[in-house]
């Protein structure tokens, strides 16, 4: 049997694999949803068909999306977890050999998705400061023949945010579809959602999984021009959210105002965790935190892997990439232990 060359390189996704008992790796909400959300989806799921097939536009779930982002819902198609989408986007609008473009680092998902739809990385660095140069950005676009450029605004894993003047001006110029992937567009005001129906070339990724305190649930949600949704509901395997995510999405955005104060919690945490981390770095001056518009904190060093893994001993699981230590706000008691572990080991070095 002569297997092909991509499945080569392909190996399992292994989230942290440690007993940790402070999970701040992964980005959700430390929120969780509230009894009265539980109560009603317990009752929710006594009158649910199991034996049925799910609806295959997941239309409720839709039309509660574009109710709470204030879109119209033929402009949205739902996934089993915005990665999902991802797959689909890179299968169906790039072809065998195509270029698309990431700007590194950035989510690692993309280039997965890539490498499985045979398609070829154009790789755009981010500067030092790891800010984005949206001119480089174009220009690279535009000279190599880009098909489609993905990238995540705020950013994980840097935590930076690009604002909406930038992020206009890069699709106005670019000559190719542009995948704006907002799963942490909760936590900040610099949202495209309400413009998708200026820009033909734009497909916007949200997902359940960070602010809206889902993640196990997978849930994730494009918006974009009528005509690339009806090709993304084309392309999708036919019942690709199975019944009970559907209705968790369908409650839980229903109540916006509960979820809007659940959101202030999580940025309010991210902020008190970043005051203080403010004040370790400015003592032992060993990292330097880079500005969060999201739930987590990254911090630029030389030994972001020393750190990682001596937090890691401490029980504290956070995430090593891209030459960051990143760290999800948590809960106060979470933070105090995680700041406490970090001063410790500043004052190790
Ligand atoms: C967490 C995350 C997602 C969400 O993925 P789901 O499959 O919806 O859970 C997408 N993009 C980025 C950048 C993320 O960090």
């Amino acid at each position: 049997m002569k297997w092909n060359e991509k499945i080569k390189s392909l190996k399992p996704y292994v989230p942290n694999e440690n007993n940790c008992d402070i999970r701040l790796d992964a980005n959700e909400s430390f929120i969780g949803l509230s009894q009265e959300t539980i109560d009603e989806i317990c009752e929710e799921i006594q009158k649910i068909s199991f034996n049925r097939y799910p609806d295959p536009m997941a239309a409720k779930a839709c039309t509660a999306f574009a109710d709470f982002y204030e879109v119209n819902a033929e402009n949205v198609v739902c996934g089993n977890g915005s990665d999902e989408l991802i797959g689909i986007i890179f299968s169906t609008f790039l072809q065998k050999g195509d270029k698309y473009a990431t700007i590194l680092p950035d989510f690692s998902m993309y280039s997965f998705y890539g490498h499985l739809a045979e398609t070829q990385e154009v790789v755009i660095e981010k500067e030092e400061n790891f800010e984005v140069n949206i001119d480089r950005v174009i220009e690279t676009c535009n000279n190599n023949n880009v098909k489609m450029l993905i990238f995540s605004n705020p950013c994980n894993p840097t935590s930076l945010g690009i604002k909406k003047e930038e992020i206009r001006r890069l699709i106005e110029n670019v000559n190719c579809l542009v995948v704006l992937d907002e799963a942490y567009m909760d936590f900040w005001d610099q949202s495209l959602l309400n413009e998708h129906e200026k820009y033909e070339n734009l497909i916007i990724l949200r997902t359940c999984s960070k602010a809206l305190a889902i993640a196990g649930m997978r849930v994730g949600f494009a918006v974009a021009s009528k005509f690339v949704i009806d090709v993304i509901k084309a392309a999708k395997s036919p019942y690709n959210v199975n019944l009970l995510s559907q209705k968790m999405a369908e409650i839980i955005l229903k109540d916006k105002e509960k979820m809007q104060k659940a959101i202030k919690l999580l940025v309010a945490s991210r902020k008190s965790l970043a005051t203080e981390m403010q004040e370790i770095e400015n003592f032992f001056g060993i990292f330097e935190i880079l500005e969060s518009e999201t739930n987590f904190l990254s911090l630029k060093m030389d030994n972001a892997k020393q750190l990682a893994n001596f937090l890691e001993e401490k029980g504290i699981a956070v995430r090593h990439t891209g030459g960051l230590v990143r760290i999800t706000a948590g809960t106060m008691k979470e933070n105090a232990a995680v700041l406490e572990a970090v001063q410790q080991y500043a004052r190790s070095c």
